[in-house]
């Protein structure tokens, strides 16, 4: 349905909005070059699975990117892929994340990065996450950061100290704006302390050299020494290399503010003397409860976590579309236990819509509820992706007995092009994820006794069921086994 081709709206309904974390307020989006959108998200640090606070904003940017689709722009999402160079501690100290995984797990650096970039795109595509249109991985760039790092030192604004070459951020007078940095405070020293040889608290690493006597499993050579890129500086050449000196949008989560998209924005801006980025965006934490669940899984939860308690990862989506990006959710079993009957729901409504109904909406009336649906769902995402108004919208069409089941479909179908939800899959087979075989033994029994109209024990297996946590309807299509 969108709103027509190039960005431009239908007449009467609104443009696209976003929240620009540069200046903290609302704006229209408009992009460089019309029709068409530039977006760059910062991807995971390959050395362990995603956590699901982390997959929580790549959904939100995967919101964003649909929401861009829908709008009619054509996007370029490129996403990177940190395989060197992240630091145990933003402050340039620690050990390089991936050599910490390779040592825990007793394998090559290398192994590391490629099994857990296989874990990651496995499990955006369970979330139903578009993949981006460019993957880029850090040390296939090399040459890109170096050459970024000699740019910026040819300008004055890097210094070498015995462990790196370190970006001067006294030299940039727009240093900390994303982040609305206290500078001076953080000059006094009181919450960062300076590393060794550093001119401000907030320098950072642009080149790390390998000290001498060491062999690293990754470095290479630089007009440096061998060493390796500091962290932020990866994206700063990626996204410059695949979308521009300056481009559309940039996003990533709220963690990232302070210190890794600041250092982006002094690294391009200074090297260009360019805007970086126009519109930079910011999704919220995952907020974990102490719960059975995060306990037992060492409050580590994974999408595979979630999938061997029986949910799908869509459960674990729906989830989060009922909150804002902007705005924290907090994780708990039985807010996923409420977004896998909604989504279940959702679906069943729309199967029955399809059981029957003829395809077209019917008269004049039906389509202009439609459209005004339509319109408001429109309304609702351009709102700065208000994505919970939005599910609002969805679910009170598929509660509109005076919309018939056909123009419902094909309307429910059409927001789900930024839902994302898999709306035409077929349902599920269980109605509550996996049903142990055990239960589904006992209701055999129960529905053989029955058959027998041995009714004692059938009552006898169906509270034996119930003591267990599972019940079971009698329904036109035979028995259904719920968990209570
Ligand atoms: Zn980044």
């Amino acid at each position: 349905m969108g709103s027509g081709v190039g960005g431009k709206d239908r007449a009467g309904s609104p443009a696209l909005a976003l929240f620009n974390t540069m200046g903290r307020k609302k704006e229209p989006f408009v992009p460089l070059e019309p029709g068409r959108a530039g977006m760059y998200t910062c991807g995971p640090t390959v050395y362990n699975y995603a956590h699901i606070g982390n997959l929580r904003t790549y959904i939100f940017e995967d919101i964003l990117r649909r929401t861009l689709e829908y709008n009619g722009f054509k996007v370029t999402h490129v996403m990177n892929i940190t395989d060197v160079g992240h630091l145990t501690s933003d402050a340039d100290t620690g050990e390089d994340k991936m050599e910490e995984g390779a040592r825990r797990e007793g394998k090559s650096i290398w192994e590391i990065a490629a099994f857990y970039t296989e874990a990651f795109r496995r499990d955006i595509a369970r979330l139903n996450i578009l993949p981006p249109t460019i993957w880029c991985e850090a040390t296939k760039h090399i040459p890109e950061q170096i050459e970024l790092v000699r740019r910026l030192e040819e300008k004055g604004y890097a210094y070498l100290l015995p462990d790196g070459v370190y970006f001067d951020t006294s030299k940039f007078p727009d240093y900390g704006k994303l982040a609305m940095l206290d500078i001076e405070g953080l000059m006094a020293g009181a919450r960062v302390r300076p590393a060794e040889g550093k001119r401000s608290p907030t320098d950072f690493a642009l080149w790390k050299l390998t000290p001498p006597g060491v062999k690293r499993q990754m470095e290479w050579d630089s007009p440096w020494g061998r060493g390796f890129p500091g962290w932020h500086i990866e994206c700063s050449a990626m996204a410059m290399k695949y979308l521009g000196e300056t481009f559309d949008i940039h996003a990533g989560g709220v963690d990232h503010i302070n210190v890794h998209h600041t250092n982006e924005i002094a690294q391009a801006e200074c090297a260009t003397g360019k805007r970086f980025v126009r519109y930079w965006l910011h999704g919220e934490f995952l907020v974990m409860e102490k719960d059975k669940m995060s306990k037992s899984a060492g409050n580590f939860i994974t999408l595979q976590t979630l999938v061997d308690r029986g949910f799908d990862p869509l459960d674990y989506r729906y989830l989060c579309l009922t909150a804002h990006y902007r705005s924290q959710l907090v994780f708990r079993r039985e807010s996923l236990d409420a977004a896998r009957s909604a989504r279940r729901s959702l679906l069943e409504r729309i199967h029955a819509h399809g059981a029957g109904a003829g395809a077209a909406g019917g008269s004049a009336g039906v389509a202009k509820a439609c459209e005004r649906y339509a319109a408001r769902f429109l309304e609702a995402i351009n709102d700065d992706l208000n994505v919970p108004a939005a599910l609002a919208v969805a679910w009170e069409l598929a509660r509109d007995s005076s919309v018939p089941a056909g123009g419902k479909k094909r309307v429910l179908l059409d927001f789900d092009r930024v839902f994302g939800l898999r709306l035409d899959a077929p349902l599920p087979a269980d109605p509550n994820g996996e049903i142990p075989d055990e239960v589904k033994a006992l209701a055999a029994r129960r529905e053989e006794a029955r058959k027998a109209k041995n009714w004692k024990e059938a009552d006898a297996l169906r509270e034996a069921l119930g003591k267990i946590g599972y019940r079971v309807e009698d329904t036109p299509d035979g028995p259904r086994i719920f968990r209570v």
